[in-house]
Order: C-alpha cells, then structure tokens, then sequence
C-alpha cells in the first residue's frame, strides 16, 4: 500500500506545521483502495494546544466526516506535526493508531514526512507518492 498525495497538499500540511508553535492535525480525505489516495486535506483544530499531542474535538471529526460524504469521499488518513522529534508514531499515536486504522502522516517543521500503519498489532511505514 501506498500514500498518494498532490504536492499541494503536501506542501500546505508542511506549511501549517512551519507556521505553528503547537501540533497540527487533521484528515486526509480521498478513496481508498489498495493504496490510500488523497483528494483533498482538512485542518482540524488541536483541541490541547500542545507542541508534543493533539487531540481532535469529536464533533470537529463528525463535521468533516459529513463533509466527506457530501463530497463522495471517505477519510484515508489523519496528519499530524511533531515539533521536537522525528515523523514516528509515539506511544500516544500508536494509541490512536488502533482506534483509527487508516494511514498517519507525520511531519515536522523542517520539511520532513513519512507515514505510517498499523497493521495486525505491528507498525509499519507506508511508501509515500507525491504526484504533481
Ligand atoms: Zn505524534
């Protein structure tokens, strides 16, 4: 499986983590089949204000779920920033990981990204396709 995800909405999710002293979030909205494609992104708001976890506020997530939906869209994936570690997944984000089954995208400021997977009880980078 693959993350597949335009330049643009990469660039803007490294953006929002360049411009921010706190950990963003949000969806990665698109089709899934074998590979997780990205349609469009979401910012959400990162309801503990945190530069080390987020968390999403339920109704946030219930607003772009409908949102998806009108849109024909499913959520593929969650993004999030780390400020002062690399893309991978802490205990915290494994945590959410197996509630939330799709793909994690973890960038940082400095421009750095990867994503992730859990699968089967075991975490594993998924291969990122930036298209153009
Ligand atoms: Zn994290």
């Amino acid at each position: 499986m693959r993350l597949i995800i335009k330049r643009k909405d990469l660039e803007k999710i490294l953006k929002l983590a360049e411009d921010s002293d706190i950990e963003v979030c949000g969806f990665l909205l698109g089709k899934n089949s074998d590979d997780a494609d990205v349609e469009t992104v979401r910012e959400t708001a990162n309801r503990l204000n945190s530069p080390v976890e987020f968390e999403i506020d339920p109704l946030e997530i219930a607003g772009v779920l409908d949102e998806a939906e009108k849109l024909g869209l499913e959520i593929v994936g969650v993004f999030h920033s780390h400020l002062c570690c690399p893309p991978v997944p802490s205990g915290k984000d494994l945590r959410g990981m197996k509630l939330w089954r799709n793909v994690w995208l973890i960038v940082t400021p400095s421009g750095d990204f990867r994503a992730w997977v859990v699968k089967e009880e075991k975490l594993e980078e998924v291969k990122i396709e930036v298209t153009p």
